[in-house]
């Protein structure tokens, strides 16, 4: 591909670059860095970056700890993703000068009763058939890694390779490297980047078939070559889009907390702490400056405020595994949607037409569901060799993942009189 220089039109309504990508949430960022770090010119469109599910995610970088049943195919996704992070990380710290807050510390995950342990037994024993690093510790060996544990938990397994990183401070630091306020020299040629305030509303089409851009509510228009979707549950709102783009995604919302420890008092756990407390889920994640993230609820009720039950529960559950939770100051409470897929696998690929041939210059990038953070590294890496034709240093492996991130596995949603309605979700290729 050619890279055309950006060039604004005399009214200013009109922009051109290489890849227009749709949605500013980690994923958008994720693909646009690493489609600049490849010399490309790139835009992002989307009214408020970061603030979609990204905005409240824990971070959590947990390939082994999000292990479930039957979905042993989304594995090598997380697996390869988190393998990849501490050279993204480090690598987007370099162009933006700022910590994104990866740390390569340990997960705790405690049980409460017996039933809680004989769960994370039976689950462990799965982890380990896949040849994963998690070991059974008496709680008395956990207690003297993280004091604050409490004294009552049935189990504690250990899991050293599950990580964190602060999605906040990610988002924050790709869009200083996109803007290129302080970047070091790794982008060859593609400048910084275009990141625009606005709502996409229509895809372009040029008069043979293929994708030529965005339309922005405000009329603008980005014009390029290769356009990528990555406006996590926002899909369904762009107009113009083939209808092999409805692909089935709900939302699935998550409340989130944030609390702090009182000035002067040290940090309450250093590790992340999560588990399962009488059956449900819940997780405790420790940023370097004390503050922690508390979530797990997972809700399909289209309430997008918080819950007042799901803060309940979370504050309640946390205690239960970490007492002193109680101490913290409180200083958030939000919910946010997951981008969530039948199958729990996000759709990352060239979309393709009735007929089944691509659609040229279009690109999906979403349903991301509960994996966004970790696997961002590896979805923008993917999505930037589909469109630049480059491969990586091992396209078996990368076939693979597009093979289980088909965007087209599952029925589309049939379009009636009464909009956009759901048809049977069974799977194209079942899974196992
Ligand atoms: C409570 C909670 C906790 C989570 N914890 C974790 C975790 O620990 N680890 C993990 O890996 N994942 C976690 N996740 C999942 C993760 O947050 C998501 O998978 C990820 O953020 C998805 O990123 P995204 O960029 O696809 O979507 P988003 O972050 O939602 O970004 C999409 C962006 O597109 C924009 N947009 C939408 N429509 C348009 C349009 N028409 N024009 C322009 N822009 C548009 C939106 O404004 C938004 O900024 C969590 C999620 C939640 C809700």
């Amino acid at each position: 591909m050619t890279s055309a220089h950006p060039a604004t039109s005399a009214r200013g309504k009109t922009v051109v670059v290489d890849v227009v990508i749709v949605g500013a949430g980690l994923i958008g960022l994720a693909t646009a860095w690493e489609l600049r770090r490849r010399g490309r010119k790139v835009a992002v469109i989307d009214p408020a970056p970061g603030q979609g599910a990204s905005r409240a995610a824990a971070g959590m970088l947990a390939p082994i700890s999000e292990v479930q049943y039957q979905q042993n195919f989304l594995n090598p996704l997380m697996s390869a993703s988190a393998a990849e992070y501490p050279r993204f990380a480090a690598a987007v710290e370099q162009a933006c000068g700022e910590s994104v807050g990866y740390r390569a510390t340990e997960t705790l995950v405690c049980g409460v009763d017996q039933a809680d342990r004989q769960a994370l037994t039976d689950l462990s024993r799965l982890q380990q058939s896949y040849g994963m690093a998690v070991a059974s510790m008496a709680l008395s060996e956990a207690r003297i890694l993280e004091p604050a544990l409490s004294p009552r938990l049935s189990s504690v397994f250990r899991i050293p390779t599950d990580h964190q990183v602060d999605p906040r401070r990610l988002v924050s630091g790709l869009l200083t490297a996109l803007a290129g306020r302080r970047t070091t020299g790794t982008f060859p040629d593609g400048g910084p980047a275009h990141v625009l305030r606005g709502q996409a509303k229509a895809l372009r089409w040029n008069g043979s078939g293929a994708v030529a851009g965005i339309e922005l509510a405000d009329g603008q228009s980005v014009l390029a070559t290769e356009t990528i979707l990555a406006p996590g549950l926002g899909v369904a709102g762009l107009e113009g889009l083939p209808d092999t783009c409805r692909m089935p995604l709900r939302p699935v919302h998550g409340d989130i907390l944030r609390a702090r420890i009182p000035p002067g008092t040290p940090h309450l756990i250093e590790r992340t702490v999560r588990g399962l407390v009488h059956g449900l889920p819940v997780y405790l994640v420790p940023r370097a400056d004390g503050t922690v993230v508390i979530g797990a609820t997972s809700r399909e009720d289209n309430q997008a405020g918080p819950s007042a039950g799901g803060v309940f529960r979370l504050l309640r559950d946390a205690q239960a595994l970490v007492p002193g939770v109680a101490e913290l100051e409180l200083t958030e409470t939000m919910a946010r949607a997951r981008p969530g897929t039948p199958d729990d696998a996000p759709y990352l690929g060239r979309i393709r037409s009735v007929s089944g041939e691509p659609v040229a210059g279009l690109v999906i990038s979403t349903g991301y569901f509960r994996h966004g953070v970790l696997l961002a590294p590896l979805a923008a890496r993917l999505a930037s060799q589909l469109v630049t034709g480059q491969v990586g240093a091992d396209p078996a492996a990368d076939a693979a993942h597009l093979s289980t991130t088909d965007p087209h596995r599952f029925p589309v949603l049939a379009i009636g009189r009464h909009g956009v309605s759901s048809q049977a979700s069974t799977l194209k290729n079942a899974k196992n």
